[in-house]
């Protein structure tokens, strides 16, 4: 599930805020105005980032028995310029806070993997660890043959976990 476009429009507000607060003079009340604006785009769009997540982990909770989730290696994956920002983004620390605090109440299992589990590397066809792939390779083939959507293999093999 991508992010919102809402967050995506509201940090350009964001960043638009600053740009506007950084060209005010010092102790002037254009800047004081500026600087009002800009805390209000900041707590608009951390409101949205938790509406965002709770919609989310209620409906994951709502729909399954069994969540499995992966704890990642957040600074590594910081790491990565690309994935870094949906990372931020949608807080996954917080997500999985929520998912675990909702399937407790309503009687579900959450099941965190491991932090080393190698999701992305294991074949869910034949079981083979394949080596480690970049963050751009979206899709690959194992040597049995079987294609793979480097999410929904992962997915897979988290989802062995709940065996
Ligand atoms: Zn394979």
């Amino acid at each position: 599930i991508d992010n919102p476009r809402l967050l995506r429009k509201s940090e350009e507000k964001v960043k638009k805020a600053q740009r506007t607060l950084s060209r005010k003079k010092a102790g002037s009340r254009n800047r004081e105005k500026a600087r009002l604006i800009l805390a209000k785009r900041h707590e608009k769009i951390a409101n949205q980032r938790k509406d965002f997540l709770h919609k989310l982990s209620r409906r994951i909770v709502d729909e399954n028995q069994v969540i499995v989730v992966e704890t990642l290696k957040s600074k590594d994956m910081m790491k990565d310029h690309k994935v870094a920002k949906s990372i931020g983004d949608v807080s996954w620390y917080e997500f999985v806070r929520q998912l675990e605090y909702k399937s407790n109440f309503y009687g579900r299992t959450l099941i965190k993997a491991d932090p080393w589990f190698a999701s992305t590397q294991i074949c869910s066809s034949c079981g083979v660890k394949g080596e480690k792939k970049a963050m751009d390779v979206r899709e690959w083939t194992c040597a049995c043959g079987a294609h793979h959507d480097r999410d929904i293999n992962a997915s897979l093999n988290l989802l062995m976990l709940a065996d």
